[in-house]
């Protein structure tokens, strides 16, 4: 066979090949396709498929209240909005005006809404990034005292992914924020950690703690279902100045002076740290995003994770806001379902 012979042959050889390649990638691709397994070239940012709604009982007034959740697209961030004064509320440690029984976001003399940790926990867990959360009064529902109905709500409504990076907070440097022994504390992670320890002189409760690498599977598992606490003489004065009117044992977990009221008894052992590690994710995501870092506390509260968030965006040289894709270690964006 001569020179130009075996050019040609070989030529048609590569042909040969290339073809059979494209129509493997063809197959390929459709059935990648169809199977929804088309590898993410980065990780996107989250909203809901489709808009869904709930009625529960408001802890303060007792009366029902109704959450409508809606897609919102890309960088629009996640928004309150109260239906019945037309008053949207973007979610930033700015808009907190409360801290003392709950975490209050809003305007004290426009409006507000209350207790939105318990729903925003959910929101972290779930990698929400953009969302219409809609209230028609000043308060979100309660349901059980726990997120995991707001983590339901959230599974009807389906994820969606944008066609846009998601971004999230990496804490830099530690951020603390200190009364007395109570401490609350961020730092620079690979992972979302939190470990919280408490102390009540109470026979129940006494010391606890909790410690969870975040990942949405073991939030489910592990922190979802825990519950809110109350003691029974605080409720009774609460209730004679006209406060906490739906607090009920279907929505918290009550004590009296020496043993849990509840007929069913506890979720967990140490149900009262896992919720104080619940009330924390959901405080964290007031900042508007997910925060990568270890979070650590002693007898935390609403109020020092309020001043934490603050703190934390107060300084550049605390934080970064990043795409995901950008991090060195790809365990944060496998944590999320
Ligand atoms: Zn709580």
């Amino acid at each position: 066979m001569g020179i130009l012979a075996q050019i040609k042959k070989l030529d048609y050889n590569i042909f040969k090949y290339k073809y059979i390649c494209f129509l493997i990638d063809i197959i390929f691709n459709i059935k990648l396709s169809h199977t929804g397994d088309r590898k993410e070239k980065y990780m996107q940012q989250r909203t809901i498929k489709q808009a869904v709604e709930v009625v529960g009982i408001g802890l303060h007034k007792g009366e029902p209240i109704k959450l409508r959740l809606e897609p919102l697209d890309v960088d629009a961030g996640i928004v309150f909005y109260r239906e019945d004064l037309a008053m949207s509320i973007p979610l930033s440690p700015a808009s907190v005006i409360d801290t003392r029984m709950a975490t209050v976001i809003g305007d004290k003399n426009k409006g507000f809404i209350s207790t939105i940790e318990h729903f925003l926990s959910a929101v972290y867990a779930y990698g929400i990034d953009n969302m219409r959360v809609i209230v028609n009064g000043n308060e979100m529902p309660i349901m059980d005292g726990s997120s995991i109905s707001f983590c339901l709500l959230l599974d009807e409504a389906g994820i969606k992914k944008l066609d846009a990076p998601k971004k999230i907070l990496r804490v830099k440097q530690v951020v603390e924020v200190q009364d007395g022994e109570k401490f609350v504390r961020l730092s620079p992670s690979k992972k979302a950690s939190f470990d919280f320890d408490i102390k009540f002189d109470h026979p129940v409760i006494g010391e606890q703690s909790q410690s969870f690498i975040f990942s949405t599977h073991d939030f489910i598992e592990e922190i979802a279902r825990a519950r809110t606490f109350g003691f029974a003489k605080d409720i009774q004065y609460l209730q004679s100045q006209n406060l906490a009117l739906g607090a009920s044992l279907q929505n918290a977990i009550g004590l009296d002076d020496h043993k849990v009221l509840n007929p069913e008894g506890l979720r967990f052992d140490n149900e009262f740290a896992r919720h104080k590690i619940l009330d924390a994710m959901g405080d964290m995501m007031v900042s508007g995003h997910n925060i990568l870092g270890s979070y650590e506390s002693f007898a935390g509260s609403h109020n020092l994770n309020y001043q934490l968030t603050s703190k934390l965006l107060a300084d550049s040289r605390n934080y970064e806001l990043v795409e995901v894709e950008t991090l060195e270690s790809r365990a944060f964006a496998k944590s999320f379902a």
